[in-house]
């Protein structure tokens, strides 16, 4: 590597807290002066104005642009390059899915609308309903949960809900080892106890295991498919019928999706109820703590027991809109031939609201537009290039790192850093490392049933050219590790600043700014 200088250095390596460059009387704006008469808002407000001015930073507009500009070129980015993070689908969205988000009367629509005033709205929440349905091979589906972990937690409601109208909600929930965390915690928050089952090693369920396992406690198993091995669960038709011979249910936690749309789907091969990650597998970027969406799609059995309230049309139903669509496209075509959509509240057996309001209509508005232009042919075409990227990654880097689950892979592949480790270089000091070739680290230490994990999800969006840059950083730091370890264990040494104190900050962050007398 020649020169690992960004293009153009920072002007300031230590950006100071607006607060700190606070000087009163800066303005950022420029007003008029006031040409009607001024009324006391003390008197206005009746004694309820407050006496002492807030203390918010003053500065002027150009120092407030520039702070920010700063900050942002402080940041890795998705416009920026590849964001390898497994688990996460760090994919590029397109521009138009923004666009069409924010097209005025589908962004200002306000949620205490009247639903006859809503109708637009209403229609794209209920083709997309269709739309997501049809992908997932299930029977019905709400759109209410804000994220995937939100999304698990409605769905294992459900699965209570059904339980407990049988006579007995049961006790425990079986989890594979391979699973991603959220789903032990959902489990536990909906009052269940959660047994953890072994892995096999092809990184699958043991069918066996699974069998003596399962009994008349069993409430369901909760199975992320692909699972974060990037391993298909092959025999899980089987899974699902032994969980059925028990009376117990199959969730599969879909968050994985962008490796199975358009190929199978989960409703045909015996899964109960499912979320998926529309802030993952369908159009909005995820991460940096935006709104997010986890739909949670179920079979007809559960559908009773869906969050209220459900979309349903009236009386006068289109018939041909609602039945067998194959695909997203011809549902447009049955937009506004049918009764009007509303909301109905009348659902005496629903676990009840899962969100304040409907949704995120925002990210709804994105997943629409992304499945629509892509069609089941794009969609298709999306998942196979993403899983071509995986297999294209893990063969290209398989001699030189470890790789303990030698199953096929789909969208994502877990290395070990087993022969660095034998240098005193761990998986952390890689992913470090290669910041300084200009990427963003991939997933370190996750799953936790591969010590010291490596694991890259590359998505569909990066091309060849951008593969080869990763494979070829992720080489050279491999013959760093050999060569000069020292190098990489103090890796990052090309940003502003390199190691933080990781434990400190889990555990005892700052997260508040006090005025102390220097302005320190
Ligand atoms: C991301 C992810 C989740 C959690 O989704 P959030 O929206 O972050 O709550 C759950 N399961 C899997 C497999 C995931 O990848």
């Amino acid at each position: 590597m020649t020169n690992m200088m960004k293009v153009r250095p920072h002007p300031t390596q230590n950006e100071a807290l607006l607060f700190e460059k606070s000087s009163p009387g800066k303005r950022a704006y420029k007003l008029p002066p006031l040409d009607v008469p001024v009324v006391d808002p003390a008197e206005l407000l009746q004694g309820q104005c407050r006496v002492q001015q807030a203390e918010l930073p003053e500065l002027s507009e150009i120092e407030l642009i520039r702070h920010f500009t700063r900050l942002s070129t402080w940041n890795y980015a998705i416009d920026l390059g590849m964001y390898p993070l497994g688990s996460c689908t760090m994919k590029y969205n397109p521009r138009v899915n923004e666009f069409v988000a924010r097209v005025e009367g589908l962004a200002e629509a306000h949620p205490y609308r009247p639903d006859t005033h809503a109708q637009g709205v209403l229609e794209v929440i209920d083709l997309l309903q269709h739309c997501l349905v049809e992908i997932t091979g299930m029977d019905a589906i709400t759109l209410q949960p804000a994220a995937g972990a939100h999304g698990e937690f409605t769905g294992i409601l459900l699965v209570r809900a059904w339980h407990e109208s049988q006579g007995n909600p049961r006790k425990k929930i079986l989890i594979p080892d391979s699973a991603h965390g959220t789903n032990p915690a959902t489990a536990a928050l909906s009052g269940y106890t959660v047994e953890n089952i072994k892995s096999n090693s092809e990184g699958g369920i043991d069918l066996d295991v699974l069998a003596s396992r399962v009994d008349e406690d069993t409430a369901a198993l909760m199975l992320t498919n692909p699972s974060t091995l990037g391993v298909f669960e092959g025999e899980i038709h089987k899974i699902a019928d032994i969980l059925h011979a028990k009376g117990a249910l199959l969730y599969m936690d879909g968050a994985n999706m962008n490796a199975l749309v358009g190929k199978v789907r989960p409703g045909d091969f015996g899964v109960d109820v499912m979320h998926l990650n529309l802030h993952k597998t369908f159009s909005t970027p995820h991460g940096g703590g935006g709104p997010g969406s986890g739909p949670v799609a179920c079979k007809a059995f559960l559908e009773p027991f869906l969050p209220a309230p459900v979309l349903v049309r009236k009386a006068g139903n289109r018939e041909q809109g609602t039945g067998n669509r194959k695909d997203g496209t011809a549902g447009l075509r049955d937009l506004g031939t049918g009764g009007e959509l509303h909301w109905d509240y009348d659902r005496p057996q629903s676990i009840g609201r899962v969100r304040a309001f409907y949704g995120n209509t925002g990210v709804m508005i994105r997943a629409l537009a992304y499945i629509l232009a892509n069609g089941p042919d794009g969609l298709r075409q999306t998942t196979e290039d993403a899983v071509l990227n995986a297999n294209y990654i893990r063969r290209k880097l398989e001699d030189l790192y470890e790789l303990p689950y030698k199953t096929a892979s789909m969208h994502e592949v877990v290395f070990s850093d087993k022969r660095q480790a034998a240098r005193g270089v761990k998986t952390g000091d890689i992913a470090k490392r290669l910041i300084d070739y200009g990427f963003h680290p991939y997933t370190v230490s996750f799953p936790l049933i591969v010590h010291g994990a490596l694991m890259i999800e590359p998505t569909e969006s990066e091309s060849r050219e951008e593969l080869d840059l990763f494979i070829d950083a992720m080489r050279a730091i491999a013959q760093e590790v050999e060569e000069k370890p020292e190098l990489v264990k103090t890796a990052p040494h090309s940003t502003r600043i390199s190691r933080l104190d990781e434990v400190q900050a889990a555990r005892k962050p700052i997260l508040r700014w006090r005025k102390t007398g220097n302005g320190e």
